[in-house]
């Protein structure tokens, strides 16, 4: 049995192999915590980016998508609090050079109990079967014990971060004795705050006033264009404005390959609402969002909802939909309510009303807003890492499958003809010109028949289709299954309407509407 850890190296290497992920720049060696998609990954990547723009834009009457520029008036990052609040807290240990987000060390430590708990737990429904889990966890006198132990650390935690408290935090550090995973000691730096903006400068002079930065999220490019979209689209409260695109993060700690960049995408929507609504939109948004993520067939015990210890400054509510990464659960997507700070921020700093006038209040308001927020990277990593498989087939050898969500998959159907003789091919070339209307399809002549299935096994494709002797004589096909391997032969002419029912993006967006 190989580790989760054996198994994160082995997507890693297979996402290198087969096309979907390459290091940046690779031939200087690569540039930390930056990542380039390649041939299959970039068709994966838009068709993760597809499934949301569509659920958000296309299935929903109220929510229309733009595309705003990546770099913006540098007074919008001081009126959303980046410029003064976007700062991760770090600590470095003194022996090993290395640097930490403090906060991640708390909480991976905090996790480790969790992690003893559930250990004893199991051990003691082991012993006494038939007896109902969560009675061990209220009178286990060792689970009591290391749940009082977490929850004292964890209201500290909260209350240091609360108060801006630095000391206390590294405080906690000491206290709990958590040690460099390089070094082993605990010879740690005071904690400090570290702004995570990339900035540049914009002209041929540079000086302070010239400074611009990299947007480090997609959502200020919406808030700004509140009310353009509002007035040109004659949007009514409740609505939402989407949009997908790079974000950019100075990330201390860039580990674990796509799910923590310094360059990233996200897929964010805020949607505005009524004061004094905005409980309702975020309970419905959680549930919609949570539903979203669950049709895509991936197990349902990887997702769980992880309420924020600390709200930002701008939030009355957030949570984090949390999936389980090879390295164990870990944001995917937030879920906040911002109440009106950023467009009350905005009215501030530029001096323009963005208000919305109540026909049915007949009055005006600045709008709450709902925000979902995913990450496309990590959603390709959580999609990637679960769909890959090394199976032991049926004669013994090992099959790697990706088996992705059919709608996903970067390649659809595969065409093959048995030979490249006897009219197979040219029989061949003829579905792959009928189906590549609709499907990226693909053609393959080289190499033997099994081996053709295991390439596209191994990125995924949901269907090949090969072409043989009797393919000539009766036009009919056989079709393979990549999940059952099984295969079926059937006409040439039920094909499009056969791979349509399982690959269109349709059928996909049906089960979240
Ligand atoms: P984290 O706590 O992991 O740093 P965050 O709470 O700062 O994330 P948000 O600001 O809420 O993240 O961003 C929304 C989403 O954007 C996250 O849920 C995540 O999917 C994605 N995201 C954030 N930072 C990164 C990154 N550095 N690389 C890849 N995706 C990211």
């Amino acid at each position: 049995m190989s580790t989760p850890e054996d198994q994160f190296k082995n997507v890693i290497s297979h996402a290198k192999e087969y096309g979907f992920i390459f290091q940046s720049s690779e031939i200087y060696d690569g540039l930390s915590a930056v990542y380039d998609y390649g041939q299959n990954g970039a068709e994966l990547k838009k068709n993760i980016r597809d499934y949301w723009w569509k659920s958000m834009v296309q299935m929903n009457d109220n929510i229309v998508g733009i595309d705003a520029a990546i770099f913006m008036h540098p007074t919008t990052w001081k009126a959303s609090g980046h410029v003064d609040a976007f700062n991760d807290p770090l600590i470095d240990n003194k022996d090993s050079k290395k640097r930490y987000r403090a906060d991640v060390l708390i909480e991976d430590h905090m996790a480790k109990i969790d992690d003893k708990i559930n250990k004893e737990v199991e051990k003691a429904a082991k012993r006494f079967e038939g007896f109902d889990e969560a009675m061990f966890r209220s009178t286990n006198a060792r689970v009591l014990e290391y749940q009082a132990k977490k929850d004292e650390i964890h209201a500290r935690f909260k209350a240091a971060l609360e108060a801006g408290n630095l000391e206390e935090v590294k405080q906690i550090i000491v206290d709990c004795e958590i040690v460099c995973p390089i070094s082993g000691s605990r010879n740690w730096t005071d904690v400090r705050q570290f702004n995570l903006m990339f900035s540049t400068s914009m002209g041929a002079v540079t000086d302070e006033s010239n400074i611009i930065y990299l947007r480090p999220e997609t959502a200020q490019g919406i808030f700004v264009n509140y009310l353009n979209v509002q007035k040109t689209g004659r949007m009514k409260i409740p609505f939402g404005i989407a949009q997908t695109g790079k974000a950019f993060r100075n990330e201390i700690v860039a580990r674990q390959f796509i799910f923590r960049m310094r360059e990233f995408e996200q897929m964010e929507m805020q949607f505005f609402v009524r004061p004094g609504t905005e409980m309702e939109w975020y309970e419905k948004w959680k549930a919609t969002r949570i539903a979203w993520h669950k049709a895509l067939g991936i197990d349902e015990k990887k997702y769980r909802f992880h309420d924020h210890i600390k709200l930002a400054h701008y939030a009355n509510a957030a949570a984090d939909i949390e999936f389980e990464f090879p390295f164990g659960f870990k944001e995917l997507e937030g879920i906040h309510s911002r109440t009106d700070f950023d467009l009350k921020q905005h009215e501030q700093f530029s001096g323009k009303k963005l208000q919305y006038f109540d026909p049915e209040l007949n009055a005006s308001y600045v709008p709450y807003v709902v925000e979902t927020s995913v990450g496309l990277d990590r959603l390709f990593l959580a999609i990637l890492s679960t769909s890959f498989k090394e199976e032991v087939v049926d004669n013994g050898e090992t099959r790697v499958v990706l088996s992705l969500p059919p709608q996903l998959a970067p390649i659809k159907v595969a065409v093959f003809p048995l030979m490249g003789k006897d009219g197979m091919p040219e029989k061949a070339m003829e579905i792959f010109n009928t189906l590549r209307f609709d499907h990226n399809v693909t053609y393959e002549e080289k190499d033997n028949i099994g081996k053709r299935y295991r390439r596209q096994d191994a990125i995924g494709t949901p269907y090949c289709i090969t072409v043989d002797q009797q393919s000539i004589e009766d036009n009919t096909v056989t079709i393979r299954d990549r999940d059952t391997m099984k295969q079926e032969r059937v006409a040439i002419s039920a094909l499009p309407a056969m791979i349509d029912e399982k690959v269109n993006m349709k059928y996909l967006l049906k089960k979240v509407s």
